[in-house]
């Protein structure tokens, strides 16, 4: 590589896209691999009725126990798992999982789960997750599917009868990070959702700036016009939480109310508060 001799500042760049493409590569094959090794594992955030401060659901979260990288953030591998075409298995074996963890929770406690637009683009999307609900006898009133923004503007008209396939038996659809992407009106009104989710970066910003207080009550204004329930997420403290039951009668989750947990951790923690479903519950007689 002689020509590099004169001309260092390529070989650096040069250089470091090399160790780029490496790890990259390293993080892909690490992928596949966990995939099949079943080291990706549903996390639970609690959803909380904000007036009453009773629980009310949780929210799956994708977290990767890698070997090699230790516990990896989804906002890591979504994306590549997207790219190399695996979000879809993925996605189905973590709401395998989660359908199951959920079954010890009270029949009353919702499941919220995270769709990639990737899986939007399938026009069976809508039948597969139903066969998934039937084969698991999950109820499909206890699940509500998360989308972003970002998938409104694809195929609308196959969005629309995605989401209306699974409306019709019970499934509910919020749209996610609601704020931070480019859905129109127009959208939000002729697509049937269920719930708005405000994003983080308002809700962290409430107190601080005028502006992000002015799009909170714009929003919730919003939801209430078009008769849709909101969700508040990022809720770090107690100051964000009592301006927010001012607004109005919410939902929300953050970590205020504690960081996202494995599914043990969620069974102890209702345990306590004696919402484990009925069927989990240990019998009150031993068996002789
Ligand atoms: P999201 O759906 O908007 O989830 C909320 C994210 O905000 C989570 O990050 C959560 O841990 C974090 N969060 C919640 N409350 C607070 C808070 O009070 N303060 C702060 N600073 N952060 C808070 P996480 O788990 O890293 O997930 C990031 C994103 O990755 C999610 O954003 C979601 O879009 C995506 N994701 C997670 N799991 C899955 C999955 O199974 N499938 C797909 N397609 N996407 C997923
Ligand atoms: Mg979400
Ligand atoms: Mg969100
Ligand atoms: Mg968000």
């Amino acid at each position: 590589h002689a020509k590099k001799q004169g001309k260092n500042r390529y070989f650096w760049f040069e250089a470091s896209m090399e160790n780029e493409l490496r790890f990259r590569n390293e993080l892909e094959l690490g992928i596949r691999r966990g995939i099949i090794e079943d080291e990706f594992v549903p996390y639970y955030e609690q959803q909380v009725d904000l007036e009453t401060g009773e629980l009310a659901g949780f929210e799956m979260l994708a977290r990767w126990e890698s070997p090699q990288l230790g516990l990896v953030s989804p906002e890591v591998f979504i994306p590549i798992t997207e790219e190399i075409g695996m979000i879809a298995e993925l996605s189905e074996k973590l709401m395998d999982r989660a359908f199951k963890d959920a079954q010890d929770w009270d029949e009353a406690i919702t499941l919220s789960v995270n769709i990639s637009p990737v899986q939007l683009r399938d026009p069976w999307f809508a039948q597969k997750l139903l066969k998934q609900l039937v084969a698991s006898n999950f109820p499909p009133h206890r699940l509500e599917i998360e989308i972003t923004e970002s998938c409104l503007h694809e195929n609308v008209g196959m969005v629309r009868s995605t989401i209306t396939s699974l409306r019709n038996q019970g499934v509910k659809i919020s749209l996610d990070d609601f704020g931070t992407g480019y859905s129109s009106l127009e959208q939000l009104r002729s697509l049937p959702f269920d719930r708005l989710k405000i994003d983080r970066s308002f809700v962290r910003e409430l107190r601080g700036s005028e502006g992000c207080s002015k799009i909170v009550d714009a929003i919730i204004s919003l939801g209430r016009g078009l008769g849709l329930p909101i969700t508040a997420e990022g809720i770090e403290s107690e100051e964000i939480l009592a301006t927010l039951k001012d607004m109005g009668n919410l939902k929300g989750q953050g970590f205020l109310y504690g960081e996202p947990e494995t599914a043990e951790e969620v069974c102890a923690r209702l345990k306590k508060i004696g919402r484990l479903s009925k069927a989990s519950e240990p019998a009150a007689e031993p068996v002789p």
